[in-house]
């Protein structure tokens, strides 16, 4: 591990006046940053503690909640409001770690931890664009089993592997930020980058930059929202695809609709083609199957991720046609 300093921030301006440093890092819980810098993949030399800044979730009257970037996975998981109006999130923060690692990081760091490509945590062995701009990627035309169908390029089609990501994408969730020219907000589906030619580019956020909050806005029919995770084996296992979905009837109709998806993209996949495909129409499975399908149209396979394509689409709407289910049974009740 290459040498660093360490100083816990007491208050954001103090994260932010010492984040300033040009190879400063934040740290939350370091489930992710420690590991990468064991390998020497991130070599920061000055880390920032910012677990000592708002970990509150905050209920507002409007039906919104306001997470602190500090409030541990486990806490927002297992907070009421978050079980009750948008069990899609506690679900998606379950279904993306263990226990122990869900006490430890934290919501501003699940947001900024990064691929779980293995080329691009092999630094002796693998060419990486990512780790090294220019060296090349070796997923391309390697094992590419885990990696992106959509919105990849030729220079990088590494995934994101959040969990959490995929639902606050489905909520509208909204990133608030402090840096040294001030605070400003961002969706968090534009809080990322595609890969394009930098793929070591992977956030919008300035030098310095820090995320204070996740806002997650009023959402009237977020009670009916599901997370569903299809992996490798039960536990401890990123996705190969994720599905975060809500959906809103008037009768048999969809009236509104959120989806996205995981395992597919350098980003958490707002599904936003299928969410138009469906709103006004009838909530059938052929229409599902239909939104699904137009969300999928630009998906590129590569040699051994192509059954990622078929796998989504069965997912949305296996997703879908539950939900619908449930939401039908509760307006009959
Ligand atoms: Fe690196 Fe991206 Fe290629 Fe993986 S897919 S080796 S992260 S450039």
């Amino acid at each position: 591990m290459t040498p660093f300093t360490f100083a816990r921030a007491g208050d954001v301006s103090e994260a932010v006046r010492l984040g300033a440093h040009a190879r400063s890092k934040y740290l939350g819980g370091g489930t992710n940053l420690v590991d990468l810098m064991r390998e020497t993949i991130e070599r920061p030399d000055a880390l920032v503690d910012v677990t000592g800044l708002s970990s509150t979730i905050e209920e507002h009257d409007d039906g919104s909640l306001l997470i602190g970037a500090a409030a541990r996975n486990t806490a927002v998981a297992e907070h009421r409001a978050v079980r009750v109006r948008f069990p899609v999130l506690s679900r998606a923060i379950v279904a993306g770690a263990s226990a122990q690692i869900r006490n430890m990081a934290t919501v501003g760091g699940n947001l900024l931890q990064r691929t779980r490509c293995t080329y691009f945590y092999d630094d002796e062995g693998s060419r990486c664009n990512k780790r090294t701009p220019g060296q090349g990627c070796d997923a391309v035309d390697g094992f590419n089993r885990i990696h992106a169908i959509l919105g990849a390029s030729s220079s990088c089609v590494a995934t994101h592997p959040s969990d959490l990501c995929v639902a606050l994408a489905a909520l509208g969730a909204v990133v608030h930020l402090q840096g040294a020219g001030g605070a400003r907000t961002l969706l968090l589906t534009d809080l990322y980058r595609l890969p394009e030619d930098h793929p070591g580019h992977e956030t919008m956020l300035q030098p310095g930059e820090l995320i204070t909050a996740v806002e997650l806005p009023a959402l009237s029919f977020g009670a009916d929202s599901v997370y569903r995770k299809v992996r490798d084996r039960s536990s401890y296992a990123f996705a190969l695809i994720s599905v975060a979905a809500a959906i809103e009837l008037d009768g048999d109709t969809v009236k509104d609709v959120r989806l996205a998806l995981g395992g597919v993209a350098h980003k958490p996949w707002r599904a936003w083609k299928a969410e138009s495909a469906l709103k006004g129409q009838p909530a059938s499975a052929k229409n599902f199957h239909a939104a699904a399908a137009a969300e999928l149209a630009d998906a590129k396979p590569l040699r051994d991720n192509g059954f990622k394509i078929d796998l989504a689409q069965r997912t949305i709407v296996a997703v879908l046609n539950g939900l619908a289910e449930q939401a039908s049974k509760g307006a009959s009740a």
